[in-house]
């Protein structure tokens, strides 16, 4: 572990006050006005949200997995729009370079990240590349001392926000597959790089994604993550084993808040001279929601640590990002039926938390991409077993 017990245990507690104190009574603001106040970013970065995973060398907290994800359930009780904010930071948006970078690329882009001066956007997906990541079309050329950059990123968190981008192009175009794919660390305010619309959302209002445009952006070689090509593949994998278990952990954070609420409405409502929470139908939903969500946190929990320990999680990250994504839209919908009418209507939390949740099986791979990666592995330890 990065931090001794009791400093854990005072972060956690710093943090489940600010959700409770400043994230969930500024949710429905958030939610109207499409943006997260400045005030709460500024006390994000005091927090020092940012930087909960960056080495501490450079500012960060250097927090291990089991304790990235110890934070991230408490700050999943949020919207998840919250965490979107700082998110791409501590995950996608800055490990290909704290997994991967040189030393330079370290030095110089890991403090501002993790104080969050820069924000960091992690940008893989294109308008006919999504699901299948390793054909990004993309293309980034050698030209003496840079590379050129063509191409068109699409649904980039943070995009709008971003000051530093990592880019997923090919550098080698006879090679169609993942190997011929390098990751690029590209600042905003490079020629050629620009931006587009934010687009309108289902859910996560305050939470913003759009287009990355490359036309003939030229960076300079020093930008190649890690200085050599054809890594960019395996360090978008990396990044992702890493990003599903936060994912996951948010899931988590989100399922037992929803939890909350649910009881705490069943409780109050009543009907036919009696609580909700009275009725044996209901209480089946109370059930099977506490062990969704006291299954996904174990699930995480137990994959944090054996990463930690230094093992592949590659399928154990699937499995918790499957599950616990599944397990969310699962209690965000017993949620909206628990609250009946009130659970279609705007003033409640019950009908925007199940817009939120439904992302998750979507992003980071979707719940199919998931269930691809664990087969794969299974099948292949199969066939290994059986001489085939
Ligand atoms: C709000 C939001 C934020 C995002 N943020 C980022 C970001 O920061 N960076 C980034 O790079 N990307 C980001 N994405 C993109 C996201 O990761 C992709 O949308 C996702 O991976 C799915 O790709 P796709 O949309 O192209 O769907 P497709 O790949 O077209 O898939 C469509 C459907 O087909 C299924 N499918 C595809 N292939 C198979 C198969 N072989 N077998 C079975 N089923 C299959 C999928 O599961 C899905 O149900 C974001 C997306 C959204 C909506």
């Amino acid at each position: 572990m990065a931090l001794d017990p009791g400093t854990l245990s005072q972060l956690l507690d710093a943090i489940r006050r600010f959700v409770d104190e400043r994230l969930i009574p500024a949710e429905a603001e958030v939610a109207e006005t499409d943006a997260i106040p400045a005030a709460i970013v500024a006390e994000m970065r005091e927090l020092g949200l940012f930087g909960l995973t960056a080495p501490e060398e450079y500012g960060g907290l250097g927090l291990v997995m089991e304790e990235e994800v110890l934070a991230i359930f408490e700050l999943g009780r949020a919207a998840p729009a919250f965490r979107s904010m700082f998110a791409t930071n501590v995950s996608i948006g800055m490990q290909g370079i704290a997994i991967d970078g040189t030393a330079e690329q370290k030095a110089k882009y890991l403090p501002g990240l993790a104080s969050g001066e820069i924000i960091g956007s992690f940008a893989l997906t294109e308008p006919d590349v999504g699901s299948d990541a390793g054909s990004v079309k993309t293309t980034a050329r050698r030209d003496g001392d840079v590379y050129v950059l063509n191409g068109t990123k699409r649904f980039i968190t943070n995009a709008p926000h971003a000051g530093l981008f990592t880019v997923m192009a090919r550098t080698d175009p006879a090679q169609k597959g993942a190997a011929g794919v390098s990751a690029f660390a590209v600042e905003r305010g490079t020629p050629g790089l620009t931006t587009g619309k934010p687009e309108k959302k289902m859910g996560q209002q305050g939470a913003h994604v759009c287009d990355v445009i490359f036309d003939d952006c030229r960076v300079p070689a020093s930008a190649l993550i890690g200085g050599v090509e054809g890594q960019g593949f395996k360090t978008a994998m990396k990044v992702l084993d890493k990003g599903r278990l936060h994912i996951a952990a948010a899931c988590v954070g989100l399922a037992e808040r929803i939890l909350d609420d649910m009881l705490a409405y069943a409780v109050g409502r009543r009907q036919f001279g009696r609580p909700l929470a009275d009725f044996q139908l209901l209480q089946a939903m109370f059930a099977d929601s506490k062990a969704d969500a006291y299954a996904a946190r174990c699930m995480v929990l137990d994959a944090a640590r054996k990463r930690d320990a230094g093992q592949d999680v590659s399928v154990e990250a699937s499995c918790a990002k499957m599950f616990a994504s599944e397990a969310v839209g699962r209690i965000a919908d017993r949620n909206v039926q628990v609250h009946g009418g009130n659970g279609y209507i705007r003033e409640y939390r019950a009908e925007q938390l199940y817009r939120d949740a439904r992302l998750f099986r979507i992003y980071e791979g979707t719940t199919q991409i998931q269930q691809i990666i664990i087969a794969k592995a299974l099948t292949a330890e199969a066939r290994g077993r059986a001489g085939l």
